[in-house]
């Protein structure tokens, strides 16, 4: 499957942002390579140009796509879905984006970042209503229950996974319980509930030309 080959902290450099691509490295300010060295990588890093308007909102396009570890293909059809949506587009599209499974076991803290996540779920540690699901992209709803499988329950990998999000707070919609590894959908997120620093409006400017 296609995948962003770019080191995750260059990523980061290049957007300008902590885009948090790494797990628990990210909240050290020693170990982040953005902390440590802000300017865009490459030979002339130092030089952040202005951007033109379509410039500007190809970054934020960019910037969302590579947060949420989705390629080109897939978010133009999470864009499609956010426009036939009632609400204002932009916070559609991140809403939806916030849905995916993979995303969702990250929010509970059952990963320590979407990458790890994505992973997880790739390998079928997931179960959905008490059903595998091996789908990073599986859209969860309200009421869906998420849990680890039984067999990887006695995996040390979570018992690493938990020290090192213990101090995360889960989504406000969602809950849940670290002792069984599990979490529910308790509501919709909303656009206050995504902690991201983004201009959707810009991505919708883009879509729109
Ligand atoms: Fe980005 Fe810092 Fe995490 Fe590297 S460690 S992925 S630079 S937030």
């Amino acid at each position: 499957m296609a995948r962003y080959t770019e080191a995750s902290c260059r990523q980061c450099r290049r957007e300008g942002m902590k885009l948090y691509l790494k797990g628990e490295r990210c909240y050290s300010t020693n170990k982040c390579a953005f902390e440590r060295r802000p300017t865009p990588p490459g030979q002339h890093g130092k030089r952040r140009t202005k951007l033109s308007e379509y410039g500007l909102q190809l970054r934020e396009k960019q910037k969302v796509k590579r947060i949420y570890g989705v390629l080109e293909k897939q978010f133009a059809h999470y864009f499609d879905l956010a426009e036939k949506q009632k609400g204002i587009t932009g916070s559609n599209l991140l809403e939806i984006l916030e849905t995916r499974l993979d995303n969702v076991v990250y929010r509970l803290g059952l990963a320590t970042s979407r990458k790890e996540a994505r992973q997880l779920v790739q390998h079928a540690h997931f179960l959905v209503n008490g059903k595998k699901v091996n789908v990073p992209s599986y859209l969860v709803k309200e009421g869906d229950t998420i849990e680890v499988k039984a067999k990887s329950k006695k995996s040390p990998k979570f018992k690493e996974i938990l020290e090192a999000t213990e101090n995360r707070a889960v989504a406000p919609w969602l809950s849940a319980d670290l002792d069984t590894l599990s979490g529910k959908v308790i509501g919709r997120p909303t656009r206050e509930d995504i902690d991201v620093e983004i201009a959707e409006h810009l991505i919708v400017e883009l879509y729109s030309k």
